[in-house]
């Protein structure tokens, strides 16, 4: 045992494509990541002091090993005086996180002022001015939601490359449209899926990194992921061509597993995915982790 996590599991910090993420992820346990580059913590499975800073909040789906953390986070962040964070949730489940939230706050005689947002597979919404979050349809067996994250830029317009300043100027001045919007999909994480997630959500294969859950590997439990609408690693190495990803973080394995078993399984995907795939484990025994040259 590691802390209170089995051996082998734990907290996990990883650079994927330059992407800092950093949490724990065992399925049916608890998961959590926190991004600080976006400034947005993915799921909430409990809600350590390093989480509470966290003000904005991607819940993917109601299962308590990503929910857990919705009170205890909102409560301890009322005791620091930090502000009532912004939490997205699938619509379907909003409701009872509203009513979740109100009991916990009628045990303590307080008021957290939070309250859910639920995310719609579809819309978006701008975080900052250079980064948006689109929410994705989910594939699990309750109501699920996805997030991919864009880098937003304004480029000019088609058509106006090679036009001097002044020109350009004066077209604005006149009112005409001189900038169009670019957007650079940079992570894609659609929560816990099936197999069902390839085709519902496809911008997941475009995402600079994709976050992707993989519960399940051994040949035998190919059933199993079936039945708990989770993904076999067999799901993913039957579509290997269809990854344009620079990094997939694979994570959410299941504890029928040691690391050692997780990585001797990751062996098996097709060398055209295997060297861009990183297991979100603890580093002494991620072998495979692309180690960064001494500066
Ligand atoms: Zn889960
Ligand atoms: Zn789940």
């Amino acid at each position: 045992m590691a802390g209170d996590y089995p051996a082998g599991r734990g907290r996990v910090k990883i650079e994927a494509a330059g992407l800092e993420i950093e949490g724990v992820s065992i399925a049916g346990h608890e998961s959590f990541y926190k991004v600080p580059a976006f400034r947005c913590l993915l799921e909430f499975g409990r809600a350590p002091d390093d989480v509470l800073g966290y003000s904005t909040i991607c819940l993917t789906h109601g299962h308590l090993d990503h929910a857990a953390g919705l009170a205890h986070h909102a409560s301890r962040r009322r005791l620091t005086a930090l502000p009532p964070a912004q939490v997205f949730a699938p619509e379907e489940a909003v409701p009872d996180l509203e009513a979740w939230l109100a009991i916990s706050q009628r045990l303590e005689n307080v008021s957290y002022g939070l309250h859910v947002t639920p995310a719609v597979p579809g819309e978006s919404v701008l975080l900052r001015r250079d980064l948006e979050i689109k929410f994705l349809p989910g594939r699990h067996s309750i109501p699920t939601v996805g997030y991919l994250f864009s880098e937003i830029r304004r480029k000019l317009a088609h058509g106006l490359e090679g036009r001097s300043g002044e020109e350009i100027a004066a077209l604005r001045a006149g009112g005409a449209e001189v900038t169009r919007r670019e957007e650079i999909p940079l992570l894609a994480y659609p929560g816990d899926c099936g197999a069902a997630i390839f085709e519902a959500a496809p911008e997941i294969f475009q995402a600079r990194v994709l976050l992707l859950e993989c519960s399940f590997l051994a040949p035998d439990d190919r059933a199993r992921a079936r039945e708990y609408e989770h993904i076999h690693l067999d799901d993913i190495a039957e579509r290997a061509s269809l990854f344009e990803n620079e990094a997939i973080v694979l994570t959410h394995f299941s504890l029928r597993y040691r690391p050692d078993e997780i990585l001797e399984a990751l062996d098996r995907l097709p060398e055209e995915i295997s060297d861009r795939v990183i297991p979100f484990l603890p580093r002494p025994a991620a072998r495979r982790w692309p180690v960064p040259p001494p500066v």
